[in-house]
């Protein structure tokens, strides 16, 4: 189907809310997106005609459930282009994703001295749970600096990656700073050197990014919040060979082959990786998210998404005493920003003011926040259905705050 905008926008009832009197400008993407009519009617028809527990109940709704659940599963298989769906895990959402993957692929292969790669610009869902594993195992974190330009240092990158390292887990969009890393030359360069690699995909796959084949990593994660599903849940992806080497991430039922006191066997992949009641209406949601972002051509989602992006770039770049932080030649998503004079949090409460809705803080990046020399940043993101007449209402809405402060 073409992309147009407008036709867009209507399919998400809570675009057309007014706040105090003013149109919703929604720019807050980066940490959750709205969801089309669609998602809502799905979760509330699966809640309404098909709820049960999967894989056990020998009737008509667990039947039901369970096709719900394991179709999802062969729609994010064939989003994301896995070889094959058993690769794909539900998880609660990418932050989950990457705790399994450090815990479990992580105890089992890493040891003391080894070394965990990670970037500048990583979510502390990509670093805490590798601090954790790399305590457990005397494993090191080393870190690949982000330069003035927003972009990892790539010569930094050529010298850090060694002998010794393990691993390297990487965002593919930064959720602070919108920069579009070069995942594939990247991952090319670690898989020569025998590095596994984990791919954080939490502000990439909603951009339609997420071909793993195409990436060639090993592990990729993300979110369905972000990319226009419910929240709590999310999807880890990894090569088969990969996932059937590691151990069970947490214990219970459904997960195993057979359980006695003295001993239990676990269920292949994906099975072993899901133990409990999963999130089922969550599945459901997902794929239709999923089902909706590709009725539309790729190519056109993505040149909409880039047109509204270059536009707040340019607007906001010519704005006095703006400082932005999104510097990188290829970017997607975010602008991050600062206002000489101006806290970011009293950036992101004006704005609020004007209906114009983002996000102020350190993002869950304080290391980076760190390396830039500043605590916070207001960060504007978007998504398929922002226009460049919010952009304009985000530029005079910054324009009131400045008025305000001077
Ligand atoms: N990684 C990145 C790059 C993110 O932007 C986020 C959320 O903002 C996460 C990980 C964590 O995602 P979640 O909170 O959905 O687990």
């Amino acid at each position: 189907m073409n992309f147009d905008v407008e036709t867009v926008r209507r399919d998400f009832p809570i675009l057309s809310t007014l706040v105090r009197g003013k149109q919703l400008c929604y720019l807050d993407n980066a940490a959750s997106t709205q969801k089309p009519q669609v998602v809502i009617d799905r979760l509330r028809d699966f809640y309404s005609t098909e709820n049960a527990n999967i894989n056990r109940g020998i009737h008509h709704l667990g039947e039901l459930a369970t096709d719900a659940y394991h179709g999802a599963r062969r729609t994010v298989a064939d989003f994301i282009n896995a070889f094959s769906e058993k690769e794909v895990i539900f998880t609660a959402g990418t932050t989950e994703s990457i705790n399994l993957v450090a815990s479990s692929w992580g105890r089992t292969h890493l040891k003391k001295g080894d070394e965990i790669l990670l970037t500048g610009m990583e979510h502390h869902a990509n670093i805490v749970p590798w601090q954790i594993v790399a305590e457990q195992t005397g494993a090191l974190i080393k870190v690949i600096p982000v330069n003035e330009s927003s972009e990892i240092d790539t010569e930094a990158f050529d010298s850090l990656i060694g002998e010794r390292t393990r691993v390297l887990a990487i965002c593919q969009v930064s959720n602070s700073l919108g920069t579009l890393n070069p995942i594939k030359s990247i991952i090319a360069k670690a898989k020569a050197a025998g590095v596994t690699t984990l791919v954080d995909g939490a502000q990439g796959a909603p951009h339609l990014l997420a071909d793993v084949q195409e990436l060639g990593c090993d592990f990729y994660v993300f979110s369905g919040h972000k990319i226009y599903g419910p929240t709590g849940i999310g999807v880890l992806w990894g090569r088969a060979e990969l996932l059937d080497s590691m151990p069970p991430y947490k214990g219970g039922g459904d997960m195993i082959q057979r359980v006695t006191f003295e001993k239990t066997t676990y269920k292949g992949i994906p099975q072993r990786f899901e133990a409990g009641t999963p999130n089922i209406g969550g599945a459901a949601g997902l794929a239709s998210a999923i089902t909706y972002v590709q009725q539309f051509d790729p190519e056109e989602l993505r040149a909409h998404e880039t047109d509204v992006l270059e536009y707040a770039l340019a607007m906001l770049g010519d704005m006095q005493g703006l400082t932005s932080y999104t510097r990188a030649s290829k970017r997607a998503g975010a602008v991050s920003f600062t206002l000489d004079g101006i806290h970011p949090h009293d950036i992101a409460t004006i704005l609020d003011r004007e209906g114009v809705a983002i996000r102020a803080g350190n993002h869950c990046t304080q290391p980076l926040m760190q390396s830039m020399g500043v605590n916070a940043t207001a960060r504007a993101s978007f998504a398929m259905y922002n226009t460049k007449d919010e952009v304009d209402q985000l530029v005079n809405a910054i324009k009131k705050a400045y008025d305000l402060f001077s």
